[in-house]
């Protein structure tokens, strides 16, 4: 037997028994006759004393290398309080080295940097830290499909090869050798194998689905992620939103002890008007104010020929070095400058004050709520820059001001987005979530004469300031389908060619339906305050969408290349 206990696992009460256990040599100790070595398990770590009778193998034992301890648990004369097991030591009667370690090409830590992590992933992977992180995306995953379950979702896999589905990236493709020249897709997401699950009848279907997405890679962004994935039949809106809200209720409850309340909801145009971003923070405040109409007509050119002008209120007064720094973050989102001001002695004072009209500055200070001692800052311009630069400059002085408890959880469903956006590359309309969301029964008759004013079902859920869901209801009927592929100018032969299995099975009775899907590995980061998503992937790529270990990609012999009839350009 290799172990009677983990490493974990012994007290005070085991006194006097026999036991074993088996683990990684986490310290060694030399102590004159005897060595003193940390067993570390997943469990934990337990202390064992090696007499020399096993000298021949503890004296050249490397740190890292597998063994086996049988002996008699004793307590300590010193408990360890820094150890769960602190209270007692196991004296070694049988000692055995089951997997001895080389040195190690690095030394086990958080402080490595994340090429050599990923390098050595199952080194990295021994960290307590990292044992931790996988546990807890167990344990939310485990809760995820119980409560689905609760709820009479069915887990049903959908295919890894298959024909492209959308989201908005580029398809990872595989080359058929049966079929030469013809390739399957990896799934950016399995959203129409969903919705052909509910044409299927099997009204509510989950999946913990592996999503791969070619796309150039940020800290949140990974080529291959997981999501929890859900559509249901017979449902609007509400009822997806209502499944969602008990959904994450439940699970963070049961992970995390934390009750979130009910999830606020706020519509996509709100967010934009007051906090210039379709994910906002709102663990605090600080607000953006349109002053548009308060200073278009002043003389101060600036604010009256820029289409808009919009302000936020600092609660305090910044030194001169901070609105450096702020303006300078601004220009990163294409803003022209950042014009400030401050309240003093109930009227503006300094920056741009001189400007303004006493009449003007009491409408600023009316409209902005600006209290004595507090600045003002302001952007003007188009308002897709202004939105932008003062969305990130508001979540910068969130942070800068510690205005909100960096554990604490914002939920938000944001609801009522525009159906498509305008792509100023490809001077088209493209779907503003995917091509497969309905439009508001009110906004159908904009489908062809105003795209750009149809408001779709479709929502976010969107945790401190960050995406971490979206779904809609989506289009069950072909000819509301048609019509949108056709406002996206694609034409009929490319629609039936890349979707046409999905337009014909709604022509054999589709029900109503809708779902979303939660992006489960930045969830499971986003509940630890972490913004990196790979700590919390066994083995991620790295942000050249590489594996430093495996060295993947990698590449094939001229054999395989020749199976699958391809040969390779010159590059
Ligand atoms: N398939 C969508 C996505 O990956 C989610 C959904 O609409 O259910 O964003």
């Amino acid at each position: 037997m290799h172990r009677t206990h983990t490493a974990g696992e012994l007290r005070a009460q085991d006194e006097a028994k026999t036991v074993t256990i088996a683990g990684w040599a986490h310290a060694i100790r030399p102590h004159g006759a005897v060595t003193f070595i940390d067993v570390r398990d997943r469990y934990g770590v337990t202390q064992a004393t090696v007499g020399e009778e096993f000298a021949a193998l503890t004296k050249d034992l490397k740190r890292e290398s597998v063994i086996k301890v049988t002996g008699t648990v004793k307590r300590k004369p010193t408990p360890n309080p820094r150890l769960a097991t602190g209270e007692i030591e196991i004296v070694a009667t049988g000692f055995e080295v089951l997997g001895p370690a080389d040195p190690l090409p690095i030394e086990i830590g958080a402080d490595n940097t994340d090429e050599i992590r990923l390098k050595y992933r199952y080194l990295d992977l021994r960290r307590p830290d990292m044992q931790h992180r996988l546990a807890l995306r167990d344990r939310l995953a485990a809760s995820f499909r119980e409560n689905l379950r609760k709820m009479g979702f069915l887990e049903i896999e959908t295919p890894l090869l298959v024909k492209s589905t959308p989201e908005g990236a580029r398809d990872y493709v595989v080359p058929s050798r049966v079929h030469t020249g013809r390739f399957y897709a990896l799934p950016q997401s399995p959203q129409i194998y969903k919705q052909l699950l509910m044409v299927a009848g099997c009204d509510r279907y989950f999946q913990l689905a592996r999503c791969l997405r070619d796309e150039d890679l940020r800290a949140d962004r990974q080529p291959e992620f997981t999501q929890v994935d859900i559509e249901m039949s017979f449902v609007e809106q509400e009822d997806v939103l209502a499944v969602g809200d008990i959904l994450v209720h439940n699970v963070i409850q049961e992970v995390t002890g934390k009750n979130i309340g009910p999830l606020p909801r706020m519509t996509y145009q709100e967010a934009m008007d007051k906090y210039g971003c379709d994910k906002p923070d709102l663990r605090f405040g600080l607000p953006l104010i349109d002053v548009t109409y308060i200073v278009n007509s002043s003389e101060f050119k600036v604010f009256s020929e820029a289409p808009m002008t919009k302000a936020i209120v600092v609660p305090k007064s910044l030194v001169r070095k901070e609105i450096d720094s702020y303006t300078e973050l601004v220009k990163s989102s294409k803003a022209k400058g950042l014009a400030f001001t401050n309240v003093k002695g109930g009227a503006l004072d300094g920056g741009i004050a001189k400007f303004l009209t006493p009449e003007i500055q009491a409408n600023l200070i009316q409209a902005t709520g600006a209290g004595e001692g507090e600045t003002i800052l302001f952007i003007a311009d188009k308002p897709k820059i202004v939105n932008d630069a003062l969305a990130k400059l508001r979540n910068t002085l969130g942070r800068d001001l510690k205005l909100y408890d960096p554990e604490g959880l914002s939920f938000l469903w944001v609801v009522d987005f525009p159906l498509f956006e305008w792509d100023e590359d490809a001077n088209d309309w493209t779907p503003a979530h995917h091509m497969f969301t309905m439009p508001k029964p009110e906004c159908l008759q904009y489908l062809k004469s105003d795209p750009g004013k149809v408001i779709a079902q479709c929502y976010d859920l969107v945790l401190n300031g960050v995406e971490m869901a979206s779904g809609s209801i989506r289009v069950h009927r072909p000819d509301i389908q048609r019509d949108i592929m056709h406002a996206m100018n694609i034409p009929e032969d490319e629609a039936k060619q890349k979707f046409g299995f999905l337009l014909e099975a709604f022509t054999y009775g589709a029900p109503p339906h809708g779902g979303f899907a939660i992006g489960f590995d930045r969830f499971c980061a986003m509940l630890e305050a972490e913004s990196d998503i790979r700590e919390y992937i066994a083995f991620p790529k790295n942000k050249s969408a590489e594996c430093p270990m495996d060295g993947s990609p990698g590449f094939v012999s001229g054999k395989q290349l020749d199976e699958l009839g391809i040969s390779l350009k010159k590059l």
